[in-house]
């Protein structure tokens, strides 16, 4: 007989036997079996319950199982389940004129995908169009998904494997005083020097031949690296100086993450083309897109757009955004996150790193932070190389095993742990996150010199 497919062991059994797993050597994992969720809490088979600093992938931004958002799915599903993309849908249109009220500026046309490397693949090929230009130019310390474009865009490790050749793509050094390329020692020092790299970057590539510009306008993964006062502002005049398309990603920042609706709110910036998914409905069905300016969707007025996907704008995703962003809307959701950072995560925070020698640097805003581990303040090694993995890590893994043993799913990316719970997470959740953070970071402490 098939063992119960009710229970965990049968769960982890099926997907050790089929399921192939992301970034992953499929024989070195072991998948926690989830038997349920809720708000800003997820449970195992065993009553092992954990509170997600982690939002799943940073996209959970108003906590699993909202009932609005589920009866909105339920709803959606038994009037019209799914629809082809060239047709106008209620959900389709409601979701698009959402989204294009809140996106800055003129962005006020949304092309839906599934998700965001989908939403990075064509705002290049927009950007390329618009301009008849083909290189791009993209950030080290990035992650823009992983399709073949979007992961030869990316500035990390993870594009090492499918480095096919980069087809156009330059990277250049974005802003990182912590970390400085530029040997800077103020914000100002790094935010002029990063410019200047840049034009210089542009120049010796080609004006003439550079389609755009993509940013992440806070980069998530990579570790969320505020930008300095006036740096972003300083890129968009580099780039409406040499009729470069400005791509704000906004996969993982948009949606409330930052503490306003897209963290270019907060830099007073508005891009040519913003991709969009994770927040967009809090990932409970697939959904990406890009935002794109009057301009460049005038491009397209009388000539067609050569991109499609089946499920552009599926009607399913599309409620539960427009329940979403109504949710966030009715619950204040933004405006909590904004709240929360500054009043629990931030001085929380600061008070861990002035306790624990292995906290390096604090940084971010909203709900939105990550904790730079280190083995020296002084020095500040990092507490894992660069890349680490197996034994080189075991000071990172001793860490998130001790969250872990506490009730805490922590986000950890080599020697950071980001510190990204739903927008919603309330004043005690976050409290308790930060006692568990404290706990585990004596086990960090141990590995300082
Ligand atoms: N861009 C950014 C900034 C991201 O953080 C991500 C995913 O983490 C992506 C793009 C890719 O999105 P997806 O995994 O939905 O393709």
């Amino acid at each position: 007989d098939a063992p119960d497919p009710r229970t965990g062991a049968a769960v982890k059994a099926a997907d050790r036997a089929h399921v192939f797993h992301s970034w992953s050597a499929q024989g070195l994992i072991d998948p926690l079996a989830v038997a349920g969720a809720e708000g800003s809490y997820f449970w195992d088979y065993d009553g092992n319950r954990y509170l997600d600093f982690t939002s799943g992938l940073v996209f959970t931004n108003i906590g699993y199982q909202h009932p609005k958002v589920v009866a909105a799915i339920q709803e959606q599903a038994g009037k019209l389940a799914t629809f082809a993309p060239a047709f106008a849908v209620e959900a389709r249109s409601e979701a698009a004129r959402l989204i294009a009220e809140r996106t800055p500026g003129d962005l006020d046309k949304i092309f839906f995908t599934n998700g965001g490397a989908e939403a990075v693949e064509n705002a290049i090929r927009l950007a390329r169009l618009h301009t008849g230009r083909h290189k791009v130019l993209s950030a080290f310390r990035s992650y823009h998904g992983a399709t073949a474009q979007a992961i030869n865009l990316t500035g990390d490790p993870r594009r090492w494997a499918s480095d096919t050749g980069s087809a156009g793509v330059v990277r250049f050094w974005a802003p990182f005083l912590y970390r400085s390329p530029f040997y800077s020692t103020t914000e100002a020092e790094e935010c002029a020097r990063a410019l200047t790299h840049l034009e210089d970057t542009i120049a010796f590539e080609g004006p003439a031949g550079i389609a755009a510009i993509i940013l992440e306008t806070v980069p998530g993964t990579a570790g969320i690296m505020t930008p300095p006062p006036g740096y972003l502002a300083g890129v968009r005049e580099i780039c409406d100086r040499y009729g470069i398309v400005l791509v704000l990603d906004e996969v993982m920042s948009g949606f409330g993450r930052t503490g306003s609706w897209f963290a270019a709110d907060l830099y007073g910036v508005t891009p040519d083309l913003m991709t969009f998914a994770k927040g967009v409905n809090s990932g409970y069905v697939p959904l990406g897109g890009v935002a794109i300016s009057a301009e460049i969707a005038a491009t397209f007025d009388k000539r067609p757009f050569p991109g499609g996907l089946t499920y552009s704008g599926h009607p399913l995703a599309c409620a539960a955004a427009v329940a979403t962003i109504n949710v966030m809307e009715d619950e204040g959701v933004v405006g909590h996150a904004a709240h929360i950072g500054a009043t629990v995560l931030e001085p929380g925070l600061r008070e861990l790193a002035e306790r624990h020698p292995s906290v390096g640097e604090v940084r971010g805003t909203g709900v939105f932070w990550a904790l730079e581990l280190v083995k020296s303040r002084e020095t500040r090694e990092p507490l894992v190389p660069y890349n680490a993995s197996g034994a080189d890590a075991a000071p990172m893994a001793a860490f998130g095993a001790a969250c872990k043993k506490n009730g805490l799913w922590p986000f950890i990316n080599m020697n950071r742990t980001h510190v990204v719970p739903p927008c919603n997470v309330s004043e005690a959740e976050a409290k308790e996150g930060l006692a568990v953070l404290d706990a585990a970071l004596a086990v960090a402490d141990e590995y300082t010199t």
